[in-house]
């Protein structure tokens, strides 16, 4: 691998001012996989002025023609390296190579998605006239005009790294921002890559994209959410940090922009074909549950638990996991130590409350290195227990028995969580008219896939506030100005 281990900082790939470094470490493996420059303030304090003074002193925020061109170059230059980029996402996300190809979002998908950005841009309406009104004895013709909302502060997760560093930087640059990514430590080179290609194969502007890695979250992260040149932060991860960093920026009033945790909902409706339905529930265990979008509550009639308990044992059977280099495994590590013993401590809690354990629970016995979780199904859920209630993050499925359609409404609704889930029934009519009912940003009926490039994604309640992707996930990066001229 020939992966990026400096910061990106006003056009320069540069080590960190302290000269500091941190290891990536592959959790399939637990090996040392490369090094990495550990920022610190100094280096933020340089990525935050060049992106500053690039909004400020460049053409790049009202120059469309350049921007194109710059976004067709950046997807050629990731297409150059998109192999690379792929073994890279699998050795520091620990995801096995197959989902990090055209069965999973990891990298392949939202390069390609890069397309919709550049079919999209040539055709948006930077201005509107909306007429002359009269008002208080005068006369003004007005002009509604959207513009660059100026320096976005990225910062990302480790689960789908490239797809998030992506699903916002490209709409940030598409509307004439500039920016500075703070990758997750965890995964690095899904950002320092951005960096590299970005210097080598196109004409952005230097200051108008720079990338910081560090091992430390919250002392560059806190620095760069709360400057004042900073006008708005895209955060994506933890519904806790997502709370910090929204405190933390109202001290400027600045935009926030959140994609937060999840707790779905699969419903499956007294009439579903359970056989086919519930295969879907093998979902918690792509990528060892690390999906925030992932249907981690599963809702089944309680007069068909036990065909469900017998299908779930069946289908769960074929979850095969532990070859990195495969193409047909789904599942890989937790991304660290940490989160491993996090997941087998919800395990714990949902024991203790009273859950009872169908399958999984443990550590893998057949495998010695890597930060893995067996597939784990909890029966007997019910929705005030922990395991129902937090995210966990871990390939956890917490099954809750409902007793009629309205109860199943309601379990579903009572989350603090409101990003995802999906419906399943014989009638599609009566599954849309549930769909309707979740307070969720995207839900999936009957086995669709609501993930697209122009799709809206995002959460209702504490799951975040403002979508991504599609034209609501452009338009987030702007801001309106009404012009009034006295006719
Ligand atoms: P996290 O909240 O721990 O970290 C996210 C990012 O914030 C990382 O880059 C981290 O370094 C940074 N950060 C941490 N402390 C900070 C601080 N004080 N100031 C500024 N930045 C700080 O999340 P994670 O563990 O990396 O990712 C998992 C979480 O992400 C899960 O909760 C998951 O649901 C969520 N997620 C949400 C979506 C979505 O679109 N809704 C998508 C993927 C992941």
């Amino acid at each position: 691998m020939n992966p990026e281990n400096h910061l990106f900082i006003d056009g320069e790939l540069v080590a960190a001012a302290s000269g500091k470094t941190y290891a990536n470490i592959n959790p399939a493996t637990e090996a040392v996989i490369g090094q990495v420059a550990d920022a610190g303030p100094e280096d933020m304090e340089r990525a935050i002025a060049a992106a500053r003074r690039a909004f400020d002193t460049t053409d790049w925020s009202t120059n469309h023609a350049l921007r194109l061109k710059c976004l067709q170059q950046l997807q050629r230059g990731l297409r150059a390296v998109e192999s690379e980029l792929k073994r890279q996402i699998a050795a520091e996300t620990g995801a096995p190579l197959g989902i990090c190809g055209a069965m999973g979002p990891h990298c392949e998908i939202p390069i390609g998605f890069i397309d919709y950005t550049l079919k999209t841009l040539p055709e948006f309406q930077w201005s509107r006239d909306i007429g002359i009104a009269e008002m208080m004895g005068g006369k003004s013709r007005r002009l509604v005009e959207k513009e660059a909302i100026g320096v976005v502060a990225c910062v990302t997760p480790w689960n789908v790294p490239l797809q998030i560093n992506l699903a916002k930087c490209v709409p940030a640059l598409a509307a004439g921002c500039s920016v500075v990514l703070k990758a997750a430590p965890d995964t690095p080179w899904s950002a320092t890559m951005l960096g590299r290609v970005i210097s080598q194969h196109t004409d952005i502007p230097p200051g108008v994209f720079n990338v910081i890695s560090a091992s430390d979250p919250a002392e560059v992260g806190d620095q760069l959410v709360a400057d004042p040149r900073i006008d708005m932060v895209s955060f994506t991860g933890s519904t806790a940090v997502g709370k910090h960093i929204m405190a933390r920026a109202a001290q400027t009033v600045k935009k926030v922009f959140l994609e937060l945790g999840g707790k779905s909902a699969n419903i499956m409706l007294d009439d579903a074909d359970l056989g086919a339905s519930l295969l879907s529930c093998l979902a918690v265990c792509f990528h060892a549950g690390q999906g925030c979008a992932l249907n981690t509550r599963l809702l089944i009639p309680r007069a068909r638990q036990a065909e469900v308990e017998a299908l779930l044992t069946t289908y769960f059977g074929f979850i095969a996991y532990g070859d990195p280099d495969s193409d047909s495994q789904i599942m890989g590590p937790q991304v660290n130590a940490r989160q491993r013993e996090r997941v087998l401590e919800y395990i714990e809690t949902g024991k203790q409350e009273g859950a009872r354990l169908l399958l999984g629970g443990s550590t893998p016995a057949h495998l010695d290195k890597g930060y893995y979780v067996e597939p784990t199904v909890f029966m007997d859920v019910t929705n005030d227990m922990t395991i129902a209630r937090e995210e966990i993050f871990g390939p956890v499925l917490a099954v809750i028995a409902y007793d009629d359609e309205e109860e199943a409404v309601r379990i579903a609704n009572d989350s603090d969580f409101g990003l995802s889930g999906s419906v399943w029934s014989a009638s599609e009519e009566r599954a849309l008219a549930v769909a309707r009912r979740i307070r969720a940003g995207t839900i999936n009926v009957n086995g669709g896939n609501f993930y697209a490039a122009d799709a809206p994604f995002g959460g209702y309640k504490q799951s975040g506030i403002g979508r991504e992707m599609g034209p609501e996930g452009f338009e987030e990066y702007l801001e309106t100005k009404t012009i009034a001229i006295a006719v």
